[in-house]
């Protein structure tokens, strides 16, 4: 077996004590005589695993006892019609548009009310976050919506904007559990988990309680009715079992490693190296403004295609793995989520200096 330093943006990288136990556990999960993926997810067992995840999540992210925890399906995409679907009760909101993932929640929120596009970085192709302490809230906004880390484009919004109390619903996919959040701030938090937290599969919502009810638009299916979900405890229909295990194991890993606290201090460290070295280097550059950089993505270029290419393609025979940037944005992505050890930044580094010093004009 080689496993090597995987920097995929999603699906990603998982901590390898987690497979480890996945793997021990695969046949026999305790003494239930057959695996996860096999059991009901009726049955005791899987009743644990999904009260236990809750549980565990709730204390990594000090989620206060008014809001409900949701284990959905339908990946990050669906989310983008349940938001406005449930939400939308004046058919109105405001949407920040950071990047390409609140770009696609707003073009699907046009499908069910007035999207008005309050604030946007799309001048300069996304490469930094607008200011958004004073923004043209709209009267009658049902909610203020931001994507709070860009995969794509590699930034984090460190400032939540005054949203004049509006509600504020975020796409924490890219930096669920890399960093401790407020809770309390936000009337829905969302993830798919297949970017920091799991396999593809499960999408986790976190909204405040009185934000749930029957009031949704007209045509709302019953699966995509929050309500629904949240009366059922997330078992109005079979969930992804298995999936949901996993990321019950990552949040024991997280909870062993001193929780978000201390997975923040190490994810700065690791971003630390690769954007001390961009901002050194004579061949790449970061392409995000630097007080908006992502802890979790980090695109960059050398401003030559071809020798884009050609370093993806060394670095690809080196181990380091998925380090192509986005197609929207080009030239290269290192996504550093919570799995990647500082060895695998460490060593995409050292790589980064020696393909400089082949390089040097
Ligand atoms: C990947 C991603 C999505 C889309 O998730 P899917 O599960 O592929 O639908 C949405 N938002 C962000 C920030 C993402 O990184």
């Amino acid at each position: 077996m080689s496993r090597v330093f995987n920097f995929s943006a999603g699906p990603a990288v998982l901590p390898e004590e987690v497979l480890q136990q996945a793997s021990a556990e695969m046949l026999e999960y305790k003494n239930s005589g057959m695996s996860v993926m096999e059991m009901s997810h009726r049955s005791k067992d899987f009743e644990d695993i999904l009260d236990e995840a809750e549980k565990d999540l709730r204390t990594l992210m000090n989620i206060p006892d008014n809001y409900k925890v949701l284990f959905l399906q339908g990946g990050g995409c669906t989310q983008f019609a349940m938001v406005p679907m449930n939400l939308m009760r004046n058919k109105v909101a405001d949407y920040i548009i950071t990047g390409q993932w609140s770009k696609k929640a707003a073009a699907e929120a046009k499908i069910f009310g007035q999207v008005n596009e309050i604030a946007s970085s799309a001048d300069k192709n996304f490469s930094y976050v607008p200011d958004l302490s004073d923004l043209n809230v709209t009267p009658n906004a049902d909610y203020i919506y931001i994507c709070q880390n860009e995969t794509v484009h590699g930034t984090t919004i460190r400032k939540l904007p005054n949203t004049k109390g509006k509600i504020l619903v975020a796409d924490i996919s890219s930096m669920f559990l890399s960093e401790p959040l407020d809770v309390n701030k936000y009337g829905v938090i969302w993830g798919g988990v297949q970017k920091n937290v799991g396999p593809a599969g499960v999408t986790i919502v976190i909204i405040r309680e009185d934000l749930i009810s029957d009031q949704v638009m007209p045509f709302t299916p019953t699966m995509l009715k929050y309500k629904t979900h949240a009366d059922n405890k997330s078992l109005y229909n079979t969930p992804p079992c298995y999936n949901i295990y996993i990321c019950g194991l990552v949040f024991k890993w997280l909870l062993k490693l001193g929780g978000t606290e201390a997975i923040k201090k190490i994810n700065e460290a690791k971003a630390k190296i690769l954007y001390d070295y961009l901002d050194s280097s004579k061949i790449f550059k970061g392409t995000v403004e630097k007080k908006d950089r992502s802890f979790m993505n980090v695109p960059f270029v050398t401003g030559d295609k071809e020798l884009d290419a050609e370093f993806v393609s060394a670095a690809s025979k080196a181990g380091l793995k998925n380090i192509k940037g986005h197609r929207s944005v080009g030239g290269m992505r290192a996504s550093l989520y919570n799995a990647m050890p500082v060895e695998g930044v460490q060593a995409l580094v050292n790589f980064m200096a020696d393909f400089e010093k082949g390089h040097a004009k």
